[in-house]
């Protein structure tokens, strides 16, 4: 069995599923009370949080990249940060690192490509749908990236991710409003499907909510470090 790094706390509302939904993969996987080795570094996302803010991107590089150093250090044999926002610095941690950086992007596209949809919708946070960082990746990966039209959307949306979801408050006024935004794109776009490309929407938004399939950055990432940890050694 290999060993994950995860680096979370951002929010804890969806490391808590990323730990939770690791070992139950891994169990149902190998049995018996086999769970999974993984190191979890919750970091404080309160100061990260502020950096974001005043878009000091270089200052939370310089939180994560010793963070996740001192994972590689206790023996991972791959790192993963658990939420799409914070990939904006996924280069910079990749390019300090000698394990692989399992990157949610990918686990995503894979998904979306197995089910052969192209034209896909993204949701999370306002950097996430409005900078390139992530939607470079999914577009490389062979997709059509929609982000809602709307700034007054893209702002709603981000702030009920921050002042909602990453503190465990679910919404039943945020849910609609989330599903209006999915149908305005599917009325405008006509997107095929939809990421979910904030790891704490899944605790908004399920499946038999919207009309389309729902591409969930959650599930996939976790899908894939569930069969990393459980894959042979070479
Ligand atoms: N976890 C969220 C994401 O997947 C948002 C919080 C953050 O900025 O990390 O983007």
């Amino acid at each position: 069995m290999k060993k994950i790094g995860i680096i979370g706390g951002m929010s804890y509302e969806s490391s808590i599923h990323y730990y939770e939904r690791i070992n139950d993969g891994v169990n149902k996987k190998l049995k018996e009370l086999t769970c999974a080795e993984m190191v979890i570094y919750n970091v404080n996302f309160q100061p990260i949080r502020e950096k974001m803010l005043k878009n000091d991107w270089e200052g939370i590089k310089n939180i994560l990249v010793p963070i996740a150093k001192k994972l590689e250090n206790m023996g991972v044999d791959a790192i993963a940060i658990a939420t799409n926002t914070i990939h904006k610095v996924a280069d910079d941690i990749e390019k300090e690192i000698m394990v692989p950086l399992i990157h949610i992007a990918d686990c995503v596209s894979k998904k979306c490509r197995q089910e052969k949809k192209k034209k896909i919708g993204l949701l999370g946070t306002k950097y996430t749908m409005e900078e390139d960082f992530l939607k470079n990746r999914l577009k490389k990966n062979g997709l059509d990236i929609i982000i809602p039209a709307s700034k007054e959307e893209r702002e709603e949306i981000n702030r009920i991710i921050f002042d909602e979801l990453c503190k465990g408050e679910i919404k039943e006024s945020s849910k609609n409003y989330y599903q209006n935004c999915i149908n305005h794109m599917i009325e405008k776009d006509g997107i095929e499907g939809v990421i979910l490309g904030c790891t704490e929407i899944e605790m908004l938004i399920k499946e038999k909510d919207i009309d389309i399939p729902l591409y969930d950055t959650t599930k996939e990432h976790i899908q894939a470090l569930v069969d990393f940890i459980t894959e042979e050694r070479n």
